[in-house]
């Protein structure tokens, strides 16, 4: 019989509580899924660097089940790191990716399975329709972000779009060769093209243990969004110099006219100390803006490694 195998991917960071809890929901998805098809599961944990017992138990399972993989970090890289690495490994004709919270509940892999293996997608991808439960500044700033981002970005970003998705192989091998260091998958799963299905859920509390994304976190990830998928920050901060320029050129006439027709009264100094501080700042923001892509470069062009192996299963 021609086995089809579906890989999971699982990024842990010090998730020790969640681990056997999400294996057993998983299973039991896999076992529902098996029977209309006959599939064989691949799961593929990595432990980004834990300092818990992430890795223990990831070992035991290791060998209690053959089905069960994993990749360890010798130190924490992220999760967007983390994906890759399991993307890279994954084997399987079609490929999840879940949290370990049982956020993305194991339930969805069974609609996301059908709408992409019976070929109308090539990806089904969760979305949060509420933000009920989260902190109300983490809320905020979140749809700010995607306010933003629709406006700037060179590519669409649904509001909401989680990392739980599940594709098949043509989409993954495209993911891939997106080879960047600084990664937004968010961006880089809609650039990618092809046919993605939405589906939309309840936002669910964490099973066990705290988020590990804390606000200035996430502001950086939304600045590494934003600058990765758009180059107008560049422009908007071009035009703002045009402008002040337009603006200085009214004024050094309206002084040259003043001293032919009043002759040089000393007085001046608070329009002089306006212009100097207005320009300076300006000077100073665009050069900001331009050094964030110049890091960024910089970053890319060194080409580190997305993370460092210690361990791999
Ligand atoms: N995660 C990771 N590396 C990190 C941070 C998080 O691998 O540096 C994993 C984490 O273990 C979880 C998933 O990414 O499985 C989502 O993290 P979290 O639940 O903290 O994020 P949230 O659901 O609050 O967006
Ligand atoms: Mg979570």
């Amino acid at each position: 019989m021609n086995y089809i195998i579906l890989s999971i991917i699982v990024p842990c960071y010090n998730e020790e509580e969640n681990i056997s809890i999400f294996y057993k929901e998983a299973c039991n998805t896999l076992e529902i899924i098996g029977k209309k098809n006959s599939i064989l599961g691949e799961f593929i944990f990595v432990d980004d660097g834990s300092r818990d017992k992430t890795r223990d138990i990831l070992n035991n399972l290791n060998k209690e089940d053959k089905r069960v993989h994993y990749i360890s970090f010798s130190r924490n890289f992220g999760k967007e790191a983390a994906i890759f690495a399991g993307l890279s490994k994954s084997k399987g004709n079609y490929v999840a990716i879940m949290d370990a919270d049982l956020q993305d509940p194991p339930s969805l892999i069974l609609e996301m399975f059908e709408a992409v293996s019976s070929g109308g997608y090539d990806c089904a991808r969760a979305k949060r329709v509420t933000r009920k439960g989260e902190n109300i500044m983490k809320s905020f700033f979140a749809k700010s972000f995607y306010k933003v981002m629709s406006k700037i970005a060179d590519v669409r970003i649904e509001d909401g779009a989680r990392d739980f998705s599940l594709m098949n192989r043509k989409y993954v091998e495209a993911v891939l060769k997106l080879s960047e260091r600084i990664r937004f998958s968010k961006g880089i799963f809609n650039w990618v093209g092809f046919k993605t299905k939405y589906f939309g859920y309840e936002n669910i509390e964490r099973s066990k243990g705290d988020t590990k994304w804390s606000l200035i976190k996430l502001f950086l990830y939304a600045l590494d969004g934003i600058i990765a998928f758009s180059s107008k920050p560049l422009i908007i901060s071009s035009v703002f110099s045009c402008l002040l320029f337009i603006i200085a050129l009214f004024l050094t006439s309206f002084i040259i006219v003043r001293k032919l027709l009043f002759g040089d009264p000393v007085n001046g100094w608070a329009s002089t100390m306006c212009v100097i501080l207005l320009c300076g700042s300006i000077q100073l923001l665009t050069i900001g803006i331009l050094g964030q892509y110049l890091a960024r470069v910089y970053t890319e062009v060194k080409g580190r490694p997305l993370y460092i192996v210690k361990e791999e299963e």
